[in-house]
């Protein structure tokens, strides 16, 4: 089957390739499930967090963030001038000591990948951001092509930065390379280096370890109980998290090879409907969005 070979072509699967080839094979793994659902399985479970901790974007702006940030306008103006802003409010902020920080926070999720407890980064990261990755570090049977991850090393850059209503957000740019011993043979070239904008946020009231909502909705003021959308039940307004400090919130890579592998993993699902249907809906999300639309018949962006 076409998917099949596309799909140990992604490496990425370690331990979980030997369980597909025992469905495959009608081994005694799966023995009462059908291919498809034995395959389901195995991408769900080892593969899917894989994919979300890796993928293009992560997480995102939270809840109540300003317009600007989402859009990216936000990092358009000068750096002093996004200084002087987030200054206004907080005499002491150094954008050296928070370059530093967001340095030691990418140090740390490398370490993650290299075998360190995900725990570790928890105080420093969105629930969004943070999920995915301990997901995927977790998995048992050896990380396959992702462990090139635990190499990673970066400079941080702050290259945005923006006083908002509810937040203080920071735009990282991480040139990113594979430091260390000399890269194994079978890492492809386009995993030498590579760009990636880390989001950081705190909320301008602190609060929540790493991160909680208010008791009350600031725009309404009824008791906090949150919606299908993540909106406030009774006014439909965002309602806003309280952080710690500052938390990665949002990851855009650039890099490439996870980009092809994903594309290729993606158009091996449309061209096998029969399993793209059986996909979980944790699954599903991960999806391109209009490969998404494909499967729920719902338009991209409509989805949360
Ligand atoms: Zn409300």
């Amino acid at each position: 089957m076409k998917f099949i070979k596309a799909w140990r072509q992604l490496k990425a699967v370690g331990q979980a390739a030997n369980e597909a080839a025992a469905v495959a094979s009608g081994g005694p793994s799966y023995p009462s499930q059908g291919f498809a659902a034995g395959l389901v399985n195995v991408l769900a479970d080892a593969l899917a967090p894989r994919i979300a901790a890796t993928a293009e974007r992560r997480g995102g702006p939270l809840p109540g963030s300003d317009s600007a940030v989402a859009d990216g306008s936000a990092w358009t103006k000068p750096l002093a001038a996004g200084i002087a802003e987030i200054q206004a409010r907080d005499h002491a902020f150094d954008v050296t000591l928070l370059t530093s920080f967001a340095g030691q926070v990418f140090a740390a999720v490398a370490a993650v990948w290299a075998g360190a407890d995900a725990g570790n980064v928890r105080p420093v990261m969105s629930d969004a951001v943070w999920e995915p990755l301990a997901a995927a570090t977790g998995v048992r049977g050896g990380l396959g092509m992702y462990a090139a991850l635990g190499q990673q090393q970066a400079t941080a850059r702050v290259t945005g930065l923006h006083a908002g209503t509810w937040y203080d957000s920071a735009q990282v740019t991480m040139d990113v390379r594979l430091g260390g011993q000399p890269l194994p043979p079978d890492v492809p070239p386009g995993m030498a280096g590579w760009g990636e904008e880390w989001l950081f946020q705190r909320s301008v009231p602190p609060g929540g370890d790493p991160m909680i909502r208010p008791p009350a909705c600031p725009s309404c003021g009824a008791p906090t109980e949150i919606g299908d959308h993540g909106l406030c039940l009774h006014c439909r307004a965002p309602v806003p998290y309280l952080t710690a400090g500052w938390l990665v919130t949002g990851i855009v890579s650039r890099n490439p090879v996870y980009a092809m592998e994903h594309q290729a993993l993606a158009d091996q699902l449309r061209a096998n409907p029969g399993i793209l249907q059986q996909l979980p809906p944790e699954m599903i999300r991960l999806l391109p969005e209009d490969l998404r639309a494909e499967v729920t018949g719902i338009p991209p962006g409509a989805l949360p």
